[in-house]
C-alpha cells in the first residue's frame, strides 16, 4: 500500500501572508493549493445574493449544504459556486466581513469541513486557512502558523485593495482586521488559535522567499517525501 503524499496545514489570521506563501510551497512542490478563506467567503457571497440576515443561521446552514463549490486550477485558482464563477465577487470589503460571522456558524463549518478534509484525503495538499492544523487535519505532517502584526497584515490588504481599484484606508482596514481576529479567536466552535504541535512564523520585516524557504526547511525536516527543493 502506498502512503499518501503529506498534508501542509498553514493557519494564521488575515494578512500574515498564507494565501502568497501557501500558493508558493504547493508550486514548489507540485501539490494542490486549497484556499478554504475562499470558502467560507463563497458561502457568505450566496446569503448576500439570496438576501438572507445572518441571525438566520438555519438558512445559511441549508445554503452551505446545497451549494457546490468547486476550484478550477487549470487557469490560475478560480472558485465556482453552483457553476457561476465567483474569484473575484468574494474579494469584496461586503463579503469580507460577512466571511467572519457566517464562519462562526457551527452548521457551516460542519459541512466545508467534510469538504475540506475530501479534498485533502489524498494527501499532496497544501490547504490554508484558520482551523486546518486544529480541526481539519490535526494529523497533518507539517503544520505552521504564520503571524504579523496587525498595521504590517492591513498594509499588505491595503495594497492588494488598490492593486484592485478598491479604496479604503489603513485605519479603517486595521480596525477590520482587528474585529475579525477577535471574532475568529473567539468563536465557539474552531477559533482561530495555534496547534500546539505548529511552528509559528512572524511574517514581519521577512520577504516571501524567507519564508518559503523556512516551510520547506521544515518539510524537509519533517518528512522525507515532502520533495522541497530549496
Ligand atoms: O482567509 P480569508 O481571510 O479569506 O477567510 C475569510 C474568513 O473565513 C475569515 O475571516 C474567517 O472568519 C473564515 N475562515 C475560517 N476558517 C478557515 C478559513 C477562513 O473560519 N479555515
Amino acid at each position: 500500500m502506498t502512503a499518501r503524499r503529506p498534508i501542509i496545514a498553514i493557519d494564521g489570521p488575515a494578512g500574515a501572508g498564507k494565501s502568497t506563501i501557501a500558493k508558493r510551497i504547493a508550486e514548489r512542490l507540485n501539490y494542490i493549493y486549497v484556499d478554504t478563506g475562499a470558502m467560507y467567503r463563497a458561502v457568505a457571497w450566496k446569503s448576500l445574493q439570496d438576501n438572507i440576515p445572518i441571525s438566520e443561521e438555519e438558512k445559511i446552514t441549508a445554503l452551505a449544504e446545497s451549494m457546490k463549490i468547486r476550484f478550477d486550477r487549470t487557469n490560475g485558482q478560480k472558485i465556482f459556486a453552483d457553476g457561476t464563477d465567483i474569484t473575484e465577487a468574494i474579494r469584496t470589503p461586503e463579503v469580507t466581513q460577512l466571511s467572519s460571522p457566517v464562519s462562526a456558524i457551527s452548521g457551516v463549518r460542519r459541512r466545508l469541513v467534510e469538504i475540506q478534509r475530501e479534498m485533502g484525503a489524498g494527501g499532496g495538499v497544501v490547504m490554508e486557512g484558520r482551523d486546518i492544523g486544529t480541526v481539519v487535519f490535526p494529523d497533518a505532517e507539517v503544520k505552521v502558523f504564520l503571524t504579523a502584526s496587525p498595521e504590517e497584515r492591513a498594509r499588505r490588504r491595503l495594497l492588494e485593495l488598490s492593486e484592485k481599484g478598491i479604496q479604503s484606508s489603513l485605519e479603517d482596514l486595521i480596525a477590520q482586521m482587528r474585529e475579525r481576529d477577535q471574532r475568529d479567536s473567539s468563536r465557539e466552535d474552531s477559533p482561530l488559535r495555534k496547534a500546539d504541535d505548529a511552528v509559528a512564523i512572524d511574517t514581519d520585516g521577512t520577504t516571501i522567499d524567507q519564508v518559503v524557504d523556512a516551510i520547506s526547511a521544515l518539510c524537509r525536516k519533517r518528512t522525507c517525501e515532502c520533495h522541497c527543493t530549496g
